[in-house]
């Protein structure tokens, strides 16, 4: 896999949508989390409250009459007439059914509670804490608690003043859910969010990962065809999956091609006869020596140069000397289309280079050439233009210098030039 670097195009697409959609998802989980907290300890609060008026009204309608103690060191608490030391039982069928734990206070000693230590003893006769006893016993209002601790154990619990009906304050009730349960319903609610929330994160994860790696890919594959132009390589095309891209991405690859073909075209083309230039044509000549000296063939170098050019020139315009250089390049061109290459090697004169053919059949082929381009009748602007061509001929293999056959071919030439023009020598 290919390393990421940092600052890279790929890290940047994945911190602009990744980092904010991670952010957002933390935020909006605490969020939820503190919203349903808040909504469940209400939830918990108002069922404590009622339960408690519950409680003191049932208490009220079975034992009816103020509360009241006798004895110093064995207090015996009284509700009316009823002694509440030991009756447990209303106090436990509610712990029985609800899970929570009832405790009533004294002034701030608990008288009767379903709360039980380590060992199973219930824990009367002990204080209530400070705060709660200033808050509640004191302070005379009732309070609920979100997190208390009840002997060790933590609890959210509602304590609520007792009052005899002379509307003073002797005790406390106290009814506390046990914080087990409360967490365990709030997980309950809050977990399937999370989950829910999580799940959303990694899918928008894996999607922005996966596009930004699409993305990054082509961006790559343009910049691979982008490297190779810049390195002068113009044969290897951008890859299709760019180009079939409609948007900005494809646009740019469709550039780099023109671009490829638009320095094809300068670098290795001739602009007036659309043939190769003599850089194009010196590579192509290379590669052809070597196949030749591979598979141990000949190749036959040919310099053809337009007779009396200058005359043309001269009598007819540089204009119609143009048109001639470009009729003939297209007659050869054509002729050697299956048989080799057709380069402008400079002015007028034309290079020809044969493969897999025997020397005597090149000279043929030559002589063929010399004679359509005699028969060749260029016109411009209402004159007929004859042209002929004299060609100089060479052998070579795949050892031979290319520079001497290039003097043998155009001593050969102007051979011909000299023996009176339009005719092949070689
Ligand atoms: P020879 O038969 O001995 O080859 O005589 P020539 O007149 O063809 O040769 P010379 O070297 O005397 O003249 C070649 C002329 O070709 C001179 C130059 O101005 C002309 N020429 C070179 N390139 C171009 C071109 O691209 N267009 C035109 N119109 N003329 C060109
Ligand atoms: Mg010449
Ligand atoms: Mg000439």
């Amino acid at each position: 896999m290919q390393k990421r670097k940092k600052g890279s195009l790929y890290t940047t697409l994945l911190n602009m949508t990744l980092v904010p959609i991670v952010v957002l998802g933390i935020v909006l989980t605490i969020l939820s989390y503190h919203t349903c907290s808040a909504a469940l300890n209400r939830q918990v609060e108002s069922e404590l409250k009622n339960l408690s008026y519950v409680v003191l009204n049932t208490m009220e309608s079975m034992y009816p009459g103020d509360y009241k103690t006798t004895g110093d060191t064995e207090k015996v608490i009284y509700k009316g007439e009823h002694v509440l030391n030991g009756d447990y039982d209303y106090f436990d069928h509610i712990k029985e059914d609800t899970g929570i734990d009832v405790s009533l206070f004294y002034e701030d000693t608990r008288v009767l509670t379903t709360v039980e230590d380590e060992d199973g003893v219930r824990c009367v006769s002990t204080v209530c804490n400070p705060l709660t006893v200033k808050e509640v016993l004191n302070g005379q209002s009732a309070k609920f608690y979100t997190d208390i601790d009840i002997n060790g154990k933590q609890y959210q619990a509602f304590y609520m003043p007792v009052y005899n009906s002379n509307e003073v304050c002797v005790g406390m009730l106290a009814l506390a859910k046990p914080a087990k349960m409360v967490n365990a319903a709030r997980w309950q609610t809050i977990l399937p969010m999370i989950l829910i929330s999580l799940s959303c994160i990694l899918i928008v994860a894996m999607i922005c990962t996966s596009y930004a790696d699409k993305i990054v890919h082509v961006i790559h594959l343009l910049q691979d065809s982008m490297g190779r132009v810049a390195r002068g390589d113009l044969t290897e095309k951008t890859d299709f999956s760019v180009l079939n891209r409609n948007d900005e991405i494809g646009d740019m690859g469709r550039s780099v091609t023109q671009m490829q073909d638009a320095l094809h075209e300068l670098v290795e083309q001739d602009s007036l006869t659309h043939m190769y230039n003599r850089r194009k044509a010196e590579q192509k000549l290379q590669k052809i020596q070597e196949k030749a000296l591979e598979k141990e063939e000949s190749f036959t170098l040919v310099i053809g140069d337009i007779d009396n050019f200058k005359h043309i020139n001269d009598t007819y315009g540089h204009g119609c000397g143009d048109r001639v250089l470009v009729k003939t390049a297209e007659l050869l061109l054509d002729y050697m289309q299956t048989k080799g290459i057709a380069a402008r090697w400079g002015g007028e004169e034309f290079l020809l280079v044969f493969r897999h053919y025997s020397y005597t059949t090149c000279r043929d082929f030559v002589q063929e050439i010399r004679q359509k381009i005699e028969d060749l009748e260029v016109e411009y602007e209402g004159e007929k233009v004859s042209v002929t061509m004299t060609f100089g001929m060479a052998e070579g293999i795949g050892s031979t210098d290319l520079n001497q056959l290039f003097i043998l071919a155009d001593d050969r030439l102007y051979q011909g030039k000299a023996n009176g023009r339009n005719q092949v020598i070689g």
